[in-house]
Formats: structure tokens, sequence, C-alpha cells
């Protein structure tokens, strides 16, 4: 009887942003001055993480555009809140538990709690795998990373031997981009061969300060204040030791934040959701995909930022279709 009462909702929302990181939070921006009036569920530690998305884990960020100078991770996203406030967007600091995105009008779960909507904009993000090594959770963000092109330009890294752990098409992308700063790049890989494509792997090989270590696991994180050294094992032969390094980045792939529905958009093999090209359209008509839940590759704040704005102009057109 509960459940029935509270599943009762009285007229469906324009569009409902499910998400807030850069990628909500700048759909959310542009829908309310569409004057859409967007419903935001920006989550409560949705994936692990804070609502405001994968910015709150972070300290300085010095690539996003119109902030000469670093910005906290956490200041930023609390300015995109407010500018998304501002102009209108309602935000309910909930989970979104379940949808249904097959009807004309898409439910929304809150638990029990159902909301409808005429459009729905996904925008929830991906968590970066983590190893769980010893001494990951004192070194991390002391020297220990899941994003080299984020934080790989700062001064701790610069001319310092770093290590990069993974093998695929991010960990050669990372080591490269980290050879620029630092001194020697090892790369251990945990099997004997890389998945990345072959055209990153030549480039990887051909680069003098990339060291690969294969068959190598990292074992633990040591340090003082910082990360200082990366102990290691050889899962074939079991030699063990020590390399020094100033830097640890985790390139071991990423989980996107889409179990809330069930199965019910297509995803490539890795879990992403799949958007139409040059578009944030679905395979649903009125499902929109923003951000790093569709995004393996560039995976930025400014990129998400971008394909939120793209999100929700395709959904204020696509509403305009509808009428
Ligand atoms: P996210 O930021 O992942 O936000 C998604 C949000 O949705 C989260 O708050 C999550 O809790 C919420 N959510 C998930 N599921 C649900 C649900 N079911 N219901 C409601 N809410 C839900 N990029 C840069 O450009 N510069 C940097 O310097 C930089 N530094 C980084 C440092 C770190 C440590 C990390 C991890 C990433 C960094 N990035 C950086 C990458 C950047 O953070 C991401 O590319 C960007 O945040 C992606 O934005 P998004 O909106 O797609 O998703
Ligand atoms: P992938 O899943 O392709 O690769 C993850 C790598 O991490 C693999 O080498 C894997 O090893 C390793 N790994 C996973 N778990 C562990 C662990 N616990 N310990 C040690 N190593 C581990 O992720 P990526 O982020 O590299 O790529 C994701 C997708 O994005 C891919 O399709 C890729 O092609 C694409 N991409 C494309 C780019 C481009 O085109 N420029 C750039 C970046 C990504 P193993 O191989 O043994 O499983």
């Amino acid at each position: 009887m509960i459940r029935l009462q509270k599943e009762q909702n009285t007229m469906a929302e324009n569009v409902i942003i499910i998400g807030s990181g850069p990628a909500g939070h700048t759909a959310a921006i542009y829908a309310a001055r569409a004057e859409l009036k967007p419903l935001m569920f920006e989550g409560f530690m949705a994936g692990g993480v804070a609502a405001g998305g994968q910015l709150t884990t972070t300290t300085e960020i010095e690539n996003f555009p119109g902030f000469p100078e670093p910005v906290s991770g956490p200041e930023l996203m609390v300015k995109m809140r407010d500018q998304a406030l501002k102009y209108g967007t309602r935000i309910k600091t909930e989970t979104v538990t379940r949808t249904d995105l097959s009807g004309d009008v898409k439910k929304v779960w809150v638990d029990s709690e159902m909301y409808e909507a005429k459009a729905v904009i996904i925008a929830t993000g991906a968590t970066a795998k983590r190893l769980g090594i010893p001494g990951e959770d004192r070194y991390w963000q002391r020297g220990i990373s899941a994003c080299a092109v984020c934080d790989g330009a700062l001064p701790i890294f610069r001319n310092k031997p770093l290590v990069v752990i993974g093998g695929g098409d991010t960990a050669c992308e990372e080591a490269m981009y980290l050879s620029k700063f630092g001194d020697t790049v090892h790369m251990l890989v945990r099997r004997d061969e890389l998945r990345a494509s072959k055209a990153m792997q030549a480039r990887v090989f051909a680069n003098k300060k990339i060291k690969v270590w294969w068959n190598t696991n990292a074992v633990e994180a040591v340090g003082e204040q910082f990360l200082t050294g990366v102990k290691y094992k050889n899962n074939k032969t079991g030699d063990d030791g020590l390399i020094t390094a100033s830097g640890l980045f985790f390139a071991i792939g990423h989980t996107p934040n889409t179990g809330f529905l069930e199965g019910q958009l297509p995803t490539d093999e890795t879990g992403y959701l799949m958007t139409r090209n040059n578009s944030t359209a679905t395979d649903i008509p009125g499902v929109f995909a923003c951000g790093d839940v569709k995004d393996k590759v560039f995976r930025q704040a400014v990129t998400a930022a971008g394909s939120g704005c793209m999100a929700a102009l395709e959904a204020e057109r696509w509403l305009g279709e509808q009428e």
C-alpha cells in the first residue's frame, strides 16, 4: 500500500539528470537556462564518490579553462552546483536505484520513490579501479594517482622516477605522457604482453625513458610523508625488490556507473554506455548519456562538461520535436 502511494506521481518532469559531476552540472545549467526546470539526482556516495563527482577526490585542477590559478576540485564542483541552482535546477541528494526507460514517460526510482520524466540524461561517471595494495590509502594523492594526464605535470613528479601499472591503451598513453615530465617511467605489466593496440605498443617500445617490467605486480607502496617507492614481485620468477619512485599511477581500467540501469541501454565490452556518432543520444529516444559514463578515451572534466552541454541541447531539441 505504502509503495503504491509512493509510486503515484502527478506530472512528468521535462528532464531528469542523474549524476552530478561536470557532465551532470553542465547539462543542468543548459537545461535550466532553456527553462526545462530540470530535476537532478546528485547521488549520495554513489559509486563510492561524493556528490560532485570524481573531482571532489582531488586537490588542484590546473587544466579547467577559466582558472589561471589552480582551483581545488571540490571548490570547482561547488561553483558548478551553485550555477546549476542559480538558473533553477532542483537538486536531490539521492542515488537513483532503478529506472524503466522503455515507455514514452521514463520512470526513475530512488528506492521506493518513483519519479517520471519525458527525457533522462545519464551523467553518472565512472570509478577508477584501484589495486588495494598496502600503503595505497596512505599515499593516495600523496604520490599515487589514477590520472596521469590530470596530475602528471605537478612539480612533485617532475624529473623523478615514476611507476605506471597496467598494460592497456591508457597505461601506454599515460606512460608516454609522463615520460615528458618524469625521469624513468617504469611500466609494471602483470602479463608478458601488453593489451594495448599495436600502434600504442610501438610508441612505448620506442620511448627510451619507458622501461617495461613484464610479469610484474606492485605489492606495496612505501614512503614517508609522500610516496618514495613501490615494492614489486615478478609473478613468474618470484624475484622481488623496490623501485624508487615519486609517483605511482594506476591505469588498470575504470568501472562506469551503470548498475542501476540493469542492462536497459547497450554498452561496449568494457561497460561504457554507447551513444550515436557525434551525439549523446542512446538507442532509446529521449534518453541521453554524457561524460565519463560514455567516454573511455578522454575522461577529462572539460570533455565531460562539453558532452553535458550536448546532452542538454539534444534533450531540449528532442522535447521540442515531441510537442
Ligand atoms: P563524475 O565526475 O564521475 O560524476 C558522476 C557523479 O554521478 C558522481 O558524483 C556519482 O556519485 C554520481 N552518480 C553515480 N551513480 C549515480 C546514481 N545512480 N544516482 C545519482 N548519482 C549517481 N579531469 C580534469 O580535466 N582535470 C583534472 O585535473 C582531473 N583530475 C582528476 C583527479 C582524480 C583523482 C580523478 C579520479 C579524476 C580526475 N579528472 C580530472 C577526471 C575528471 O574528474 C572526470 O573526467 C570527470 O569528473 C567526469 O565527469 P562526469 O560528470 O562524467 O562524472
Ligand atoms: P583496459 O581494460 O584495456 O586495460 C587495463 C589494463 O590493466 C590491462 O593491461 C590489464 O591487464 C591491467 N590490469 C587490470 N587489473 C589489473 C590489476 N589488478 N593489476 C595489474 N594490472 C591490471 O583499460 P584501459 O583503461 O587501458 O582502456 C579501456 C578502453 O579504452 C580500451 O578499449 C582502450 O582501447 C580504450 N582506450 C583507447 C585510447 C585511445 O584510443 N587513444 C586511450 C585509452 C583507452 P591484462 O591485460 O592482464 O588484463
